[in-house]
């Protein structure tokens, strides 16, 4: 009987110190994991330092009580933790083009390098890579006519990019990206992929229903702090 009581403390704390544990193992040696994000943001130059001021904003926004941080806090009870030990990846050569498709009827589709992708359900410590091509870091890209199939045909001028109604490079577009992003790594939003049906779109679109408020005030914030 005792023996099974103390089986059964055993497992329970090593049920509970699971999580804890990567964390402590982290800690050992003397910089935070918050510094060593910062360090390996700093060590990529100037798209690091886009990347450092996004995720600070982000980071604010979900450390305060508002609609943002409640419709996250549904899926993962301390979404500013899990923000806050991701890493970055920038990738480059990724998909650089904006893609026109025309169908049979005459009307256009238009695809556009993804700004961002991460693993769902990846948890604390998962990476975000950003597209070097993408929204994220550009306002305008090339565009490439393709043939149903995805066959490119010809390029086809420049087009501004953007993340729903916010203009690609901007403070308000980094922000939201990485909100999409967070969204997938604690399962608030379902899988989407880099595909024509609009999956992904929507996942942002949802996300503006609760944190558009917020990121417009961030980036008001901002901006008027560097003006
Ligand atoms: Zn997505």
């Amino acid at each position: 009987m005792l023996l099974t009581r103390r089986l059964k403390v055993i497992v329970t704390l090593a049920i509970l110190s699971t999580p804890l544990f990567p964390r402590l193992a982290c800690s050992q040696d003397s910089s935070t994991p918050d510094s060593r994000v910062e360090s390996e943001l700093a060590a990529m130059g100037k798209r690091g330092a886009v990347i450092a001021r996004a995720r600070d904003q982000v980071l604010t926004i979900l450390q305060e009580e508002n609609a943002c941080t409640a419709w996250f806090r549904q899926a993962d009870p301390d979404p500013a933790g899990v923000f806050q030990s991701l890493h970055y990846e920038i990738g480059s050569g990724k998909p650089a083009y904006i893609f026109r498709m025309a169908d049979g009827r005459g009307e256009q589709f238009f695809k556009q390098p993804w700004a961002a992708r991460t693993t769902e359900n990846g948890g604390p410590n998962s990476t975000v890579e950003l597209n070097a091509n993408g929204p994220f870091f550009n306002y305008i890209s090339p565009v490439m006519e393709v043939r149903p199939g995805g066959i490119p045909v010809r390029p086809a001028g420049l087009q501004r990019l953007a993340i729903a109604s916010f203009r690609g490079e901007t403070n308000e577009a980094q922000m939201t990206a990485l909100l999409h992003e967070l969204g997938h790594i604690i399962g608030r939003l379902p899988e989407d992929d880099d595909s024509w049906d609009g999956r992904s779109s929507r996942n942002t679109a949802e996300v503006l229903r609760h944190c558009k408020d917020e990121i417009r005030r961030k980036a008001k914030g901002s901006s008027q702090r560097t003006d």
